[in-house]
């Protein structure tokens, strides 16, 4: 009878221990793990909305933010600035700007180079150079260390459609002749425009372009672009995926010389033709961009236009063209 109850007794405590076994083999990794009982993630009340991921930037759901080949859209709110200046700092780049100031536009220059001053690459070494034909007309403006001007004498031109071309050749020049192994970005600006909010890092890509302010929200059918199939510039309906402006574009050094040398030539082939582009350079860039995708697209802060009124999507403008008027300033109509 005892020799019974103890095998009985040993018999439901070999099936407990069986069944523990069970329970911790099987039972215990099919539970799901809680990331935020783990501390590997916020909770869903201090978490970004839509964006669960850790360390995901807030982004913005009002507008573009990736072209259909993947480029980032620049919008105030997509991009964490400390980080992204912590990453090039560590690689001490250089970003060379050129800006043309040819005459009556010089009077541009002294609040471009202020503002650019203030918001342009702040903290990283920047090297402008000013195009202009009245050198001793540049102002002087006080610089951070890291940061340098140097001005380029060029020949008075008497047509504004000449000055605006012949910066492609010119800026092809500067790169070949003195940037390569030197700067390791470029960017062309308009003199016409002054800053005033942040254009940093977040602007650097391969090749960079610029949403045009007056044709973002628009049917690619109403974009600007030559029409004419003769020309160099042409876009066939259908054809384009944004209208990118002339008056600001950027990228690496070796991306930059590529689109001003195929611009330039395909300029001066038009010209062999008598032709002229609809908006000369800037209908050169929408063909050259149709053709060689943008890696970054930079929303229109990154060029407003003074007269128009702030759409609410703008958060903030880094750089804006201010009101002129054109019968006046331009050497020709
Ligand atoms: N520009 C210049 N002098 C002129 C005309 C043009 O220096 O007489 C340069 C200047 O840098 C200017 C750029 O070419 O910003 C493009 O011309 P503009 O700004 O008039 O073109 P828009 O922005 O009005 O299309
Ligand atoms: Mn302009």
């Amino acid at each position: 009878m005892n020799l019974f109850i103890i095998k009985t007794g040993a018999g439901i405590l070999l099936f407990f221990l069986l069944l523990g076994l069970l329970y911790s083999s099987v039972w215990q990794p099919c539970r799901v793990i809680d990331p935020v009982e783990q501390g590997q993630m916020l909770p869903a009340d201090r978490q970004p909305p839509g964006l669960p991921m850790p360390g995901a930037a807030p982004g913005r759901s009002d507008v573009q933010t990736l072209t259909p080949w993947l480029a980032p859209v620049v919008w105030e709110g997509t991009f964490d600035p400390v980080v992204l200046d912590s990453i090039y700092q560590a690689k001490n780049i250089t970003i060379a700007a050129t800006v043309f100031a040819q005459g009556k536009y010089i009077r541009f220059l002294k609040k471009f180079l202020e503002t650019m001053e203030q918001h342009f690459f702040t903290g990283f070494n920047v090297h402008v150079f000013v195009y202009t034909d009245q050198p001793i007309e540049v102002p002087q403006v006080k610089m951070a260390s890291g940061r340098q001007l140097t001005v380029k004498t060029v020949p008075t031109v008497n047509r504004w459609q000449d000055i605006s071309a012949s910066r492609m050749v010119l800026v092809l020049a500067l790169i070949e002749d003195e940037l390569h192994d030197y700067a390791d970005f470029i960017f062309c600006l308009d003199v016409d425009s002054q800053f005033h909010g942040r254009w940093g890092t977040e602007s650097l890509g391969d090749l960079v372009s610029v949403l045009h302010p007056g044709y973002y929200k628009v049917d690619r059918s109403a974009f600007p672009y030559e029409r004419r199939p003769i020309s160099k510039a042409y876009m066939a309906p259908g054809d384009g995926d944004f209208y990118y402006c002339g008056g600001a574009f950027g990228g690496l050094l070796q991306e930059v010389h590529r689109l001003t040398k195929t611009c330039s030539t395909n300029f001066g082939d038009d010209a062999k033709k008598g032709i002229e582009a609809a908006w000369q350079e800037e209908s050169h860039i929408n063909r050259y961009l149709w053709i060689n995708k943008p890696s970054k697209v930079l929303s229109p802060e990154y060029l407003w236009q003074d007269f128009k009124p702030r759409e609410p999507e703008l958060h903030i403008i880094r750089f804006s063209g201010v009101v002129k008027n054109y019968a006046e300033i331009r050497p020709n109509v």
